[in-house]
């Protein structure tokens, strides 16, 4: 095949071409989209069980083939080994939860009649057609494989864009299920930039986007002009509430993985931290030391802790990001520096303290492995200054009993809150996940998570003989018959 070297994939730690890829054009999309919607219409008649067989040979072949999954997902972000683990675990997680429990939410079902008795009431969900995913390039693998399963497990084709910085994890995801079992034409990647995204959403029936905000709302304006249902995951600026019962040295831990793991670039990262004032000093000493051993590096072997970013451009503006805050005040508690001695888009894990909410630290999601220290009053303040964000995706909470932390998770502003832990709301596959306010509109996960790709459709009924509710209807003809129903309705709610 000729391809033109400005589609060359590149791994950002060492700057090596990994691979190709040949951008589509809008009549490659439309080809894809034409054989899916025939063959969708074989697939979403099969039973769920036959369906549900290639997701299971699928979730086998993937911790199979891991290493080779691995090593792409590496080659084309640059990340630690096990942040690519950390991906091929949660498509597995999805998988399994959806082989599990999705014959159950796609069910029939029965919902309350209009009259007890004479009507009837049900809900079926049925498949949008063609759904379209547009991925970003900090989860190459997960985001697009892991989103489609349920999508396609209810019955629909799934047409992905990739990002054109890491087309090669969704494509080998492709293969595999095509090996698993899958049509071809059920799952098509198209590969293009921006555009190629924005070309994508009025040729599918439903588009599910994870990225930046900005971007999103773009996304959003497509979707409403061409009357398609969407969902958003967009950015965050997770807080994490550290009371002062709570144990320090776990809340360290949880920290050093919601902060760094995946170089700070998940929606769900942690970025500013509420501490409680008589545990500040301690905690932040702990923090530091235990981020003082993260190793940094590219390698493919297990040992390293952080990898690179996913681009020189983009460590420049996570490192100018620090310096704008250490200008305006910000301490430097731990790292602040790009690394070039280990690759070229390597940043250090920074821990910064002296922020003030005024500050783009504290407000902007800096997307890289960049977390603030806050000293606070009480859990009051916390729960303030956390819910002072234009973001509202994920929240962390520690303290000594789990009735506080509850109490605390429940006045935050945020789709999520998760208790000492950071991250353990993506690998919880039986609630939904997704964001308010500028986060992000729509679920995955759970029961919306795949009723999501469908339409509900309502089909209620009459089934009393002798004309049934619509004779019922006609037969309120005068004060007597009206006396009668008004009567039945008051004795009625007595037993609702
Ligand atoms: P984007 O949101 O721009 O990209 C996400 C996906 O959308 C990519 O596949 C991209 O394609 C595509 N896209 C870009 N423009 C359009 C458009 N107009 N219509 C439809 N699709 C489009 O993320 P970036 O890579 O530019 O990152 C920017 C910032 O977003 C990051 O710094 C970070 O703050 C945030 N982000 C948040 C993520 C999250 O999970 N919440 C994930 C990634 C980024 P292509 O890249 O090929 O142009």
């Amino acid at each position: 095949m000729q391809v033109s070297p400005n589609y060359q994939v590149r791994n950002p730690a060492t700057g090596e071409v990994v691979g190709y890829t040949q951008f589509a054009t809008v009549a490659d999309l439309k080809r894809y989209i034409e054989s899916a919607r025939v063959t969708q219409r074989i697939w979403r008649e099969l039973p769920f069980a036959e369906r549900a067989r290639v997701i299971r040979r699928f979730h086998d072949l993937i911790l199979d083939r891991r290493d080779a999954i691995l090593d792409t997902i590496q080659s084309e972000t640059g990340k630690s080994r096990r942040d690519a683990f950390a991906e091929i675990i949660t498509v597995a997680g999805t998988a399994r939860y959806y082989l599990a429990h999705g014959a159950e939410h796609l069910q029939i079902k029965q919902r309350r009649p209009a009259v007890p008795a004479i009507t009837s009431a049900e809900v079926i969900y049925k498949p949008h057609g063609v759904v379209g995913l547009i991925t970003p390039w900090n989860y190459p693998f997960l985001l697009p494989v892991a989103d489609s399963l349920p999508a396609l497990l209810a019955g629909n084709a799934v047409m992905v864009k990739p990002s054109e910085r890491t087309p090669l994890s969704a494509a080998l995801g492709r293969d595999l299920l095509i090996e698993s079992g899958l049509d071809p034409d059920l799952f098509a990647v198209i590969n293009g930039a921006g555009d190629m995204g924005a070309a994508l959403i009025p040729e599918v029936d439903y588009i599910g986007f994870t990225g930046g905000t900005a971007t999103g709302q773009k996304v959003a304006v497509i979707a409403s002009e061409n009357l398609i249902p969407y969902s958003l995951e967009l950015g965050g600026k997770n807080p994490m509430i550290i009371l002062k019962g709570a144990s320090l040295d776990d809340a360290a831990t949880g920290f050093v993985l919601g902060a760094f793991s995946n170089s700070g670039q998940t929606c769900i990262s942690v970025e500013r931290v509420y501490v409680e004032e008589p545990v500040f000093e301690d905690f932040a000493r702990r923090v530091v030391e235990k981020t003082a051993t993260l190793k940094l590096g590219w390698s493919k072997s297990w040992d390293i802790d952080m990898g690179s970013l996913i681009s020189e451009d983009h460590a420049k503006k996570v490192e100018s990001r620090i310096q704008d805050a250490i200008s305006d005040g910000a301490r430097l508690a731990f790292g602040g520096h790009r690394r070039p001695d280990l690759g070229r888009s390597f940043i250090e894990p920074t821990i910064l303290t002296n922020v003030t909410d005024t500050m783009a630290i504290s407000k902007e999601e800096t997307f890289g492995p960049v977390a603030a220290l806050y000293s606070v009053q009480s859990a009051e303040e916390a729960i303030e200054r956390a819910n002072n964000s234009k973001f509202g995706l994920n929240a962390s909470v520690w303290a000594d009993g789990g009735k506080q932390a509850r109490s605390v998770a429940h006045r935050l502003d945020t789709g999520s809150a998760v208790i000492n832990s950071t991250l353990l709301i993506y690998n919880t596959f039986d609630v939904p996940m997704g964001g308010v306010k500028l986060s992000g509109i729509g679920r995955r996960h759970g029961e919306q998570g795949i009723l999501r790709y469908t339409q509900a459709q309502s089909i209620v009924g009459s089934i009393a003989s002798g004309g049934g509710y619509d004779s019922m209807l006609l037969r309120v003809k005068n004060e007597r018959m009206v006396r009668a129903l008004v009567g039945i309705l008051k004795l009625w709610r007595r037993f609702e």
